[in-house]
């Protein structure tokens, strides 16, 4: 059985799935989950070396090979590039995973317009580009497509220190729920993913999680410790899959109770700016 998942090998046979910011941390294991269940899959970022290394990878753990393009989301010549190739490539898109992301501490007093611009272009702007370049493939499925928008636990709430992420995260929400509506007859299903804390590489270094910090995040976790990109991925491959075929502008929350109890990030933030 593929890496301890509970669903069956072959779940996303011929299924053929798009992932952006898919060559490192979750993205990546969603990509190497999604191969393991037997879809297409094709990732695509700016840096060319991590989509390469990501590919090795992929191959090396699930023997199988992955498409990837550099492709950047705050450019929509990038972005459309990438949906002509998935046109000439599959025809058709199953499922499509708005993943990329840029994030760092900031209190939004000392933040300047570019890095608040960078951030929601990025989340917010990158998702819009993807998801409507992507929306004549979408329609083309043959069975009930789906997007899913990784969101963050502090899209609803506060976001201290995290101002630009908050808000772009919050766009994603409600865009989720507006294209929800609005695709539903084109039988496109578009829902939201809010992963637990999982320390990626790129989270330890932009959001500052040393031990110390991450450990403060830890004691927020009702369910206890901080989680992993497997167990993430097996939340998406549940809301792409027909189980979920009646789940539509809706928001799976997978963070062990943390957003029920406190916001880990003004305790984090405030530590790290009295430093
Ligand atoms: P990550 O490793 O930093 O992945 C983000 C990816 O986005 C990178 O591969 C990056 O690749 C890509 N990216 C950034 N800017 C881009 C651009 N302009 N165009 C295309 N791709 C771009 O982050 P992660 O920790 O796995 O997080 C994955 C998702 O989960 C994000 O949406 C994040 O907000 C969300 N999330 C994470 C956590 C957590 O604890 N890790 C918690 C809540 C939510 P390039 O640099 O090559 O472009």
């Amino acid at each position: 059985m593929a890496n301890n998942s509970i669903f069956k090998d072959n779940l996303f046979e011929g299924k053929k799935v798009f992932i952006t910011g898919g060559a490192t941390g979750m993205g990546l294991g969603f990509a190497k989950a999604f191969l393991e269940h037997g879809a297409e899959v094709l990732i695509a970022s700016r840096k060319e070396d991590n989509l390469q290394l990501a590919s090795e990878e992929a191959q090396k753990e699930t023997g199988k090979e992955l498409l990837w393009k550099v492709m950047d989301v705050r450019d929509n010549g990038s972005v459309t590039t990438v949906a002509d190739f998935i046109k000439s490539e599959w025809g058709e898109l199953d499922i499509l995973v708005n993943n990329a992301a840029g994030n760092f501490i900031a209190p939004v007093s000392s933040m300047s317009e570019n890095a608040w611009r960078a951030v929601v272009d990025i989340v917010l702007d990158g998702t819009f580009r993807v998801s409507k370049a992507c929306y004549p493939l979408l329609r083309k499925s043959e069975s009930i497509s789906s997007v899913v928008n990784i969101i963050a636990n502090y899209a609803w709430n506060a976001a201290p220190f995290v101002g630009h992420s908050g808000a772009a995260k919050a766009g994603v929400l409600n865009l989720t729920r507006t294209l929800a509506l609005e695709w539903a007859s084109d039988e496109i299903r578009v829902n939201a993913f809010c992963p637990g804390v999982v320390l990626t590489e790129n989270v330890k270094s932009n959001l500052m999680l040393d031990e110390k910090t991450a450990k403060m995040f830890e004691n927020y976790i009702p369910l206890g410790g901080v989680t992993d990109s497997n167990k993430m991925a097996q939340q998406v491959l549940y809301l792409c899959s027909s189980a979920a075929d009646v789940i539509t502008g809706d928001m799976l929350i997978a963070d062990g109770g943390q957003w029920l109890v406190g916001n880990a990030f003004y305790q984090a933030g405030k530590q790290f700016l009295d430093e």
